[in-house]
């Protein structure tokens, strides 16, 4: 029988995604009930979007969570090393087999001609997808080309008809005919690996058995298949979990949802309720019982009993488990330790002292001047934002506008959110101390309050994100039809 080894492959391009974790819950489950081992990967071939903060946060929410990793970084085992940034001459050696196979084949086209081309299959309603043109190339300009050093990528070959048939293992058979699949480029001119080429070898070479990931991943089973087939590889077992859904059934976002693991940290969820909470996304313990540890979950696990159906991520009802969590699990004691830990017990408390001693003069001044660093959504009603000069149009444009503006800052740090919401004002024709108002209210609760961009810096993006778009709901939300009036509006102003 083949060892079970499943994996995780995070890219870390953002912060810690609620997915990531539920679908490294489910791997790490197949893995531990047979005594198989679960893997932490670090995809971060795009050197652009990768970053080492994100890698840190990734590895933290997992560690916080609870979903430890059998190898991984930190944890080194045979197969490494484990970040694909790290594999590079792994990845060449793999390549070159495949160009000198009659696999795949270096493409010379420029972005011109590429960006042409798609302008010219949408125009004619055609698949969208590389044409082959390099194909073509004598094997003499090939190397001629390849001598002068000629800017290139590597491409994979393609079947020009029929269809690529598989079986997954939640789905069942499945059928994707190969001219929807294009000729996937498998190597980038800086010479590292897309996605596809890293994450098929890397799956290879540390013996992978089961690649159980999001439903996403469903189309790029051929080009995977026929990567296997081209270096004469057994494909481990492929299960394509359903994603997780909005309320509304739209897929989860952050747009909709907060979806940063950091965000359910900074709210105050125990970390065991989370876990249970992605383990009943499509799943259920056969008693039917809601409330299971991780262990629990392990033990009963099973894959064949993940629906399809797309498991709704209910805010509602993790409020709910987590409560049950708190009233059932904690001693007296273990309350007051971990509540103290989580409002206390980090670095954000260093940050507030400064801000909160420059107005007090009793401490029983600080619960009223900092609660809100440590509380949920403030309580908010229309009254909170009456302002003599402010419409409630204004005071709906600057949130959406800051709101927006807000999530483009990077490094989110106080000096960046200060000089683009000051640059915002400007824009909008704003005194400052109106502009702000509303965000003061948003954030904190009150019109007056510590600095707003302070306070932001250390409450973080998703915190600030989900107050201000509760703000926009008190005053009454913004329609589908506003919305796109507003965007028009904010395009123009950059
Ligand atoms: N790096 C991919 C991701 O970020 C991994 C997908 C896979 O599991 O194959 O989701």
């Amino acid at each position: 029988m083949t060892r079970i080894r499943t994996r995780i492959a995070p890219s870390p391009t953002g912060d810690p995604h609620v997915g990531t974790a539920y679908i490294a819950l489910f791997n790490r489950c197949f893995a531990h009930k047979s005594g198989g081992k679960f893997i932490l990967r670090i995809e971060d071939t795009d050197r652009q979007r990768s970053s080492a903060k994100s890698e840190a946060d990734i590895l933290a929410s997992l560690q916080w969570l609870g979903l430890s990793w059998d190898e991984g970084p930190g944890c080194e085992g045979e197969f490494g090393p484990y970040r694909q940034s790290e594999r590079s001459e792994i990845y060449s050696a793999h390549i070159e087999k495949l160009v000198v196979d009659g696999f795949a084949f270096p493409c010379f086209c420029s972005a011109e001609r590429l960006t042409e081309l798609r302008r010219q299959q949408l125009q004619d309603k055609q698949v969208i997808g590389y044409d082959g043109h390099c194909l073509q190339l004598s094997k003499d300009e090939v190397s001629t080309r390849l001598q002068q050093g000629s800017e290139h990528v590597i491409r994979m070959k393609i079947p020009d008809s029929g269809n690529c048939e598989f079986n997954d293992l939640l789905r069942g058979a499945v059928s994707i005919a190969w001219s929807q699949v294009d000729m996937q480029i498998l190597m980038k001119s800086d010479g590292l690996p897309t996605y596809h080429f890293a994450n098929v070898v890397d799956d290879h070479l540390m013996l992978i058995s089961h690649v159980i990931r999001g439903e996403e991943w469903i189309n790029s089973m051929p080009k995977h298949l026929l990567l296997y087939q081209y270096f004469g590889w057994q494909a481990p077992i492929f299960c394509h979990m359903p994603l997780l859904r909005n309320p509304d059934k739209s897929k989860l976002s952050k747009r909709k949802n907060p979806t940063s693991i950091g965000y359910y940290q900074a709210m105050g969820y125990l970390p065991e309720a989370l876990v249970n909470y992605l383990g009943l996304m499509g799943w259920s313990l056969p008693s039917g019982e809601e409330k299971f540890s991780l262990q629990e979950m392990t033990d009963c696990f099973d894959l064949e009993r993940v629906s399809l159906g797309g498991p709704v991520f209910d805010t509602e009802k993790l409020d709910w488990l987590n409560g049950k969590y708190i009233r059932e699990d904690l001693s007296d004691d273990e309350f007051a330790q971990k509540f103290a830990q989580w409002a206390f017990g980090g670095s954000k408390v260093k940050r507030i002292i400064p801000l909160l001693k420059q107005r007090v003069e009793r401490f029983s001044d600080v619960a009223e001047l900092g609660s809100f660093f440590i509380s949920g959504l403030p309580k908010l009603d229309v009254e909170s934002f009456q302002h003599k000069q402010l419409s409630t149009e204004t005071l709906l444009k600057i949130l959406q506008f800051s709101l927006w503006r807000l999530q483009q800052i990077k490094p989110w740090n106080r000096d960046n959110i200060e000089l683009e919401l000051q640059t915002l004002a400007t824009d909008l024709g704003l005194k400052i101390r109106e502009f702000l108002f509303p965000l003061f209210v948003a954030i904190s609760g009150k019109a007056v309050s510590t600095s707003v961009f302070d306070s932001m810096a250390i409450l973080e993006l998703d915190i600030c994100r989900a107050r201000i778009r509760h703000a926009i709901a008190v005053l009454r939300g913004i329609s589908k039809k506003q919305a796109k009036a507003l965007e028009r509006e904010y395009r123009d102003l950059k």
